[in-house]
């Protein structure tokens, strides 16, 4: 029997441990989680991102505040509102939501938010954190993190001896996810466009990890039977005859569930745990700026 890993099920558990360590964390020193959400433009789906992320906060028991700016907004006032975001001893966590507007320059707004409340993961502190294995000290992205967790829950921490493939090599996915995995001693192969036989390399992984962007691309007979498999991708398909769009992943689940021996679904699978690892990421900045032991998710 193929198991089905509930991605919505573990997300509801870490928000809870979440809301528990946030209250703690209040009781015992009086520090509130606090994330500050900055959104550019008026980009529909990042909207809806935002707004989630803010519902989600609250949920936590944080301190959550938004900064909706025009489209219009310079460079320098974004760098200067992200240096008094840094500098706001009530914040914790700092996200500004991608993409932003061609005029700005998202690198840079990225390595302006301090380290240490960079909880998306990407400043270049925590991506050396990450690819150096201090993982005690670093902010992780939140989705390989979210899919290193449903991961762990099926295979336990140690994943001494067997072989993962990543497809996908983005510096917010596929790159910190071969970190993870390798950090837990798997043994590591990063696939992208120009990968020679991939549904043979996939065939060799114990834990398949698609992060690719293309619909349904990762077929069956492309899964080793037995293997793990990760889903990252959330792709959404053209409304048919019924007129309804539908989310689909990188890999053909309906092939792919006959051969695995667990594998995500979409959705419902790895698309809940980003925003609840951002959780996690702001509470354990707390708990750092606090000088308390962080919890472990
Ligand atoms: P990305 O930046 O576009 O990277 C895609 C990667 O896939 C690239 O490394 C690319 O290779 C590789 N690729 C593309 N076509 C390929 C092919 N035919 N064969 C092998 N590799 C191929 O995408 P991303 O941001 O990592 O996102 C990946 C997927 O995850 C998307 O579906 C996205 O929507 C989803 N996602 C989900 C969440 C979530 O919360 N669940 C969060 C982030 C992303 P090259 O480097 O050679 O071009």
């Amino acid at each position: 029997m193929t198991m089905v890993i509930d991605g919505k099920a573990v997300a509801a558990d870490v928000v809870t441990k979440v809301r528990i360590a946030a209250e703690k964390l209040i009781a015992e020193t009086g520090v509130v989680p606090g994330i500050a959400v900055v959104i550019v433009g008026h980009d529909p789906a990042s909207q809806v991102y935002v707004a989630s992320k803010g519902k989600k906060a609250k949920e936590c028991g944080f301190h959550s505040v938004e900064h909706a700016l025009s489209a219009d907004t310079s460079e320098a006032d974004l760098v200067a509102l992200v240096q008094k975001l840094n500098a706001d001893p009530k914040i914790h966590g700092i996200l500004v939501q991608l993409p932003l507007p061609g005029h700005i320059d998202a690198g840079k707004i990225i390595q302006t938010i301090s380290a240490d409340k960079d909880v998306d993961g990407f400043h270049f502190t925590n991506v050396g954190k990450l690819g150096t294995g201090e993982l005690d000290t670093a902010f992780v992205p939140c989705t390989p993190a979210g899919s290193m967790l449903l991961i762990e829950r099926t295979l336990g921490r140690d994943l001494s001896g067997l072989n993962a493939v990543v497809v996908g090599r983005s510096n917010i996915v596929g790159k910190p996810m071969a970190n993870l995995l390798l950090n837990a001693n798997a043994t590591v192969t990063i696939a992208h466009s120009r990968t020679k036989d991939l549904p043979a390399l996939c065939r060799s992984a114990d834990i398949l990890v698609a992060a690719v962007g293309r619909p349904e691309m990762i077929k069956g007979d492309w899964v080793k039977p037995g293997a793990t498999v990760i889903d990252v991708g959330i792709n959404r398909l053209d409304a048919g005859a019924n007129g309804k769009s539908k989310l689909v992943g990188d890999v053909d689940y309906d092939s792919a569930v006959e051969q695995a021996g667990a594998i995500t679904p979409v959705p419902g699978g790895v698309g809940p745990m980003t925003i609840a690892l951002l959780m996690a990421n702001t509470v354990v900045s707390a708990c750092r700026a606090a000088g308390q032991s962080a919890p472990r998710f």
